[in-house]
């Protein structure tokens, strides 16, 4: 049999005995410890989870670090929201979740400034962009005014900065029962999974990654810092509180003027949705302060056997706004899990062929800060060493399995979700359910420019990377009720869908870690680049512009990428043939290290070391963040950057410049791919 054969041989029983070890899993243990405190970024409990974490690494055998450093982290000092009527009378709103717990940090948005404003208010629906022009056509202003906003459409941040460039002095930001409560009429947390009348979601509205105070390089304790008048210009302008329901009930039923649009009207109880402006008034006062915060990385290394200079991470956050049951922890439990089947291999004498890196991050919720200042101190390192970055986040929020992905990692998520059983339906595989949801949509869906520690990975170095979670709907987000009982009565009943994300993750690290050649591929990569580029040319001619600007370059680099692929695909597959014995080993095993190598470094070739212009940090031009949810991914961000300015500028040179920039990007990955001068 070939070399790959045995090989493969050695290394599937391995992972078979990894995949079986799911039976002795302790994770309930793992949660129990990690949630039974809150633990935000920066705070004695959250180190202590740091601790503990470490400590179960090296209990199960792995070699572990600590990386610390300073940030710029936010806390609320005072908090209050009154209600001015016309007639004189004011109410004062409770800004509790109940039952509180004097530990967990109140309900407040990081970053927020502090200030103090007194004006009339208007709703604004999920407060992006068209909810601002749809207002604009009801000739109802919200410059000066206070806004008012539900959660569920795009990242608070955004909410934040939309609401700010369309001129209010500030926002509130709460959780309707529609879109929290399944329009409130079945019952809440702890009687059913929706989030009570009381819940309100914490959370960042920073819209950069890292710390404020130090774009592009690490947070070290000594290191350079921004002034504070530079910090100041990237962080919000304009204050913010997120209130619950039952708050958000005094503020809407005192609103008169227009009827809201139908699809405006949400699940409070009250007569009519209405958009205001006032008359009341509210009171705003939010003080916060924000503080240089120690934070802390844990990792945990398992060294390569063959090439311990290549490296496959895992990671996940740690902190959490509450509990963090769910959001993280689930997750670290997967991690720990993870951990502890990898010390059990170990001791049947498996090592990887590479480098396996377990990761946790602190102060993700912050803005992604312990990843993107790790990423940040060891960006030269990881552009040359790393093979993928694989994150889990809330590794559980119910039912189903979901996944983002560079597209060179599609094919190995669905072999992987082939061989486990989908945790809902013992009869079924993961990808049975997987494919059968997706309804004829895309399996896979796209990384973009945020919402977890993938973002630095990606955006800023180019690592292959994945996202991957089971459920969807998640009502008690960033609340006091993220908490063991909710997972274990709602999220996650037996934590057998926890196990099976344990195994998807851990598995799939596995076969990149332990593959002879690195199983991307990158023939689904040529696909995707010629959907995206038909995409352009369709929204091209839409604006009339099907004369001046012509994306001819970027389908003769795809050609010619594909072509290479092609090549490649063979020379796996000779590779793939060759026997073990013979007398050309060195030449074989160094073979494999060039391929590997080539396709290793594809990735990096659509990053463009300016990065993309008036958002320098991301560098990658085939996947950047949307403009206007950093939630969201934008295809081409470059291409289409430049078409929306184009659309009032006119400048449609520049757009063709873009298109060329991908091109040449495309035609720098053929390179790297093939892999000679
Ligand atoms: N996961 C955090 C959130 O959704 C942070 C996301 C980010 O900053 O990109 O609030
Ligand atoms: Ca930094
Ligand atoms: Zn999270
Ligand atoms: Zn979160």
């Amino acid at each position: 049999s070939s070399w790959h054969e045995q090989d493969e041989q050695r290394f599937r029983h391995h992972h078979h005995h990894f995949v079986d070890l799911a039976l002795g899993h302790s994770v309930e243990r793992y949660l129990k410890e990690l949630t039974k405190a809150p633990h935000v970024a920066g705070s004695l409990e959250d180190m202590a989870t740091a601790d503990y974490v470490k400590g179960l690494f090296e209990s199960y055998g792995l070699r572990t670090g600590l990386k610390d450093y300073e940030v710029l982290l936010s806390y609320p000092v005072e908090r209050s929201i009154t209600l001015l009527f016309p007639n004189g009378s004011e109410v004062s709103l409770l800004l509790t979740e109940e039952p509180p717990n004097a530990k967990a940090i109140p309900p407040f948005h990081a970053y927020a400034p502090s200030g103090n404003v007194t004006e009339e208010v208007v709703y604004a629906n999920y407060g992006r962009q068209e909810d601002y022009s749809k207002l604009d056509t009801m000739n109802v202003s919200v410059s000066g005014k206070i806004v008012i906003v539900r959660y569920g459409a795009v990242f608070r941040g955004d909410v934040v900065s939309i609401a700010a460039n369309a001129g209010a002095s500030a926002v509130i930001l709460y959780s309707d029962p529609e879109d929290f409560a399944g329009g409130g009429k079945g019952g809440f947390f702890p009687d059913a999974e929706w989030l009570p009348p009381t819940g309100v979601q914490r959370g960042t509205v920073y819209q950069g990654s890292g710390d404020p105070t130090t774009p592009g390089w690490p947070s070290s304790p000594n290191g350079e810092r921004l002034s504070d008048v530079d910090v100041a210009a990237v962080l919000p302008q304009i204050p913010s509180l997120p209130i619950s329901a039952n708050d958000a009930l005094f503020i809407m039923s005192s609103l008169e003027g227009e009827v809201a649009p139908p699809d405006w009207h949400g699940a409070l109880e009250i007569p009519q949705y209405r958009v205001g402006t006032g008359p009341v008034k509210v009171n705003l006062d939010y003080k916060g302060m924000k503080k240089l915060t120690r934070i802390r990385n844990v990792y945990g290394i398992i060294e390569g056997s063959e090439e311990p200079d290549r490296y496959v991470l895992l990671g996940n956050h740690r902190d959490a706004w509450t509990f963090g049951a769910v959001d993280p922890n689930s997750g670290t439990a997967a991690l720990l899990e993870i951990a502890r089947r990898f010390g059990i291999l170990t001791q049947h004498g498996w090592q990887p062929r590479r480098t396996l890196v377990l990761c946790s991050w602190d102060a993700e919720e912050y803005g992604l800060i312990g990843s993107t200042e790790w990423v940040e101190e060891n960006i030269d390192l990881l552009a040359v060493k790393a093979v993928a970055y694989l994150n889990v986040d809330c590794a559980v929020v119910g039912p189903g399995f979901y996944a983002a992905a560079t597209p060179q990692l599609d094919m190995l998520l669905k072999e992987v979700a082939k061989e486990i059983d989908d945790p809902d339906s013992q009869e079924k595989s993961v990808l049975d359910t997987w494919t059968a949801s997706a309804k004829g949509k895309p399996m896979v869906t796209r990384l973009g420019g945020g919402g977890s520690d993938f973002t630095a990975f990606l955006q800023h170095v180019g690592v292959p990377s994945v996202d991957m979670y089971f459920g969807q709907d998640y009502p008690v987000y960033h609340s006091l009720y993220d908490n063991l009982q909710w997972l274990e009565k709602f999220g996650d009943p037996s934590f057998k869908r926890l196990i099976a994300a344990s195994t998807i993750w851990g598995l799939v690290g596995l076969r990149i870690a332990d593959s002879l050649i690195i199983p991307f591929d990158y023939r689904n990569y040529a696909d995707e680049l010629e959907v995206y580029t038909k995409a352009v040319e369709k929204i091209l001619p839409e604006n009339g512009l099907d004369e001046s600007v012509s994306v001819e370059p970027i389908w003769s680099a795809i050609q010619n990428f594909r072509a290479a692929v092609v090549q490649v695909e063979k020379e796996v597959e000779v590779l793939h043939k060759a026997k073990a014995g013979s007398a050309n080993f060195y030449e074989l095993r160094l073979s494999v290290r060039i391929l590997n190598d080539r396709l290793l470094q594809t990735e990096r070739a659509f990053l463009d070391r300016k990065g993309l212009s008036g958002a320098e940090w991301h560098k990658h031009l085939v996947y950047g963040p949307s403009k206007s949810d950093k939630y969201g991914v934008s295809f081409f961000p470059g291409i289409n950057g430049a078409i929306s300015a184009a659309l009032t500028s006119g400048n449609w040179g520049l757009v063709q410049h873009e298109v060329w920039k991908v091109a040449r990007a495309i035609e720098r990955a053929t390179v790297v791919i093939v892999g000679q001068l």
